[in-house]
């Protein structure tokens, strides 16, 4: 299945991107998690990022969708895809559209992630990740067994400079403005699927699970 997860910051775009990529054994593509990647690793791309996801903007669209064309083109999703983060501009999604037909795939569903900022908001502030392993925790609702402390690997917790309420709201406004064309797009293709993504990460992923049963996409 070829799937992609739209929806505002702090939808839980990522979490249940990766819980469905283990139940489904599909790859998951986050272009904000390759991005951050390169930054971390000091890379051409992620000097030339940098600023952009710190202030909450948009990266110009030819880096990301050459990075999504790398990943699409190289087998890398054969067995099928989560696109998380990706397309959030109408060019990336055209740009998306073409890369799949010349490779003879095509998008199964789009899911968007209705939710609401004050959601966000909770969801997003509380959040922290690791500085070595990734795995992300919230302050209330999946705190660390110490605090600022990884279960995993025992390195630091860090809050992502991008996830401070002004950011939050730049971030939101950059949705709004460039990404919610995005459901008229899809909408009109009658592949676009609405969902809230106010629920909790087991109800959503019990909902969307019916839903792909439902459509025979699994
Ligand atoms: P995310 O982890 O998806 O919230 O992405 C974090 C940041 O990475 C965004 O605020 C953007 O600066 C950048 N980014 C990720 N995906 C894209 C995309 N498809 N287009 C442009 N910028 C992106």
């Amino acid at each position: 299945m070829n799937l992609v997860l739209l929806g505002p910051p702090g939808a839980g775009k990522g979490t249940q991107a990766k819980v469905l990529s283990k139940e489904l054994k599909i790859r998951h593509i986050s272009t904000g998690d390759i991005l951050r990647d390169a930054v971390r690793n000091k890379t051409a791309l992620g000097k030339e990022t940098q600023e952009y996801m710190t202030k909450g903007e948009l990266v110009p669209d030819r880096l990301v969708i050459a990075i999504v064309k790398e990943t699409l083109q190289g087998n890398k999703a054969d067995s099928g895809f989560i696109l998380d983060g990706f397309p959030r501009t109408l060019e990336q999604a055209t740009m998306l559209d073409e890369t799949l037909e010349g490779i003879g795939k095509k998008l199964d569903v789009v899911i968007f992630l209705k939710t609401s900022l004050e959601t966000s908001i909770a969801r997003l502030n509380g959040r922290r990740v690791c500085k070595g392993c990734d795995t992300i925790y919230h302050i209330k609702n999946i705190p660390p067994k110490k605090e600022g402390v990884c279960d995993q690997c025992g390195n630091s917790l860090y809050q992502r400079k991008d996830d401070q309420v002004d950011t939050i709201k730049r971030r939101w406004s950059v949705y709004n403005k460039d990404t919610t064309p995005l459901i008229k797009y899809y909408t009109e293709k009658n592949i676009l699927k609405e969902v809230s993504g106010d629920l909790d990460v087991d109800r959503l992923n019990t909902i969307l699970m019916a839903l792909f049963q439902k459509e025979s996409l699994i």
